[in-house]
């Protein structure tokens, strides 16, 4: 399965932008904003069966808000 075609992401809390998932260095997944740069915690994973689940807790925290906006200090 692809994780991709599963997980939906809402539009970006701050600018409305595009969300876009991303995993980083094969440990963990976070989503990001591709027009603001505001992104989630990331999400570790240990296990290849815990990858997925990890995607979609990423992609929860985006979709209910909890995104750390970029711009803090502008
Ligand atoms: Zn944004």
């Amino acid at each position: 399965m692809d994780i991709y075609d599963e997980i939906e992401l809402q539009d970006c809390p701050y600018c409305r932008g595009a969300g876009l998932l991303e995993e980083e260095g094969g440990w963990c997944w976070y989503v990001t904003c591709m027009d603001c740069g505001s992104q989630t915690a990331p999400i570790a994973y240990r296990t290849p069966e815990a990858r997925l689940q990890a995607a979609r807790d990423a992609a929860h925290l985006w979709n209910i808000g909890k995104v750390i906006s970029s711009s803090v200090g502008d």
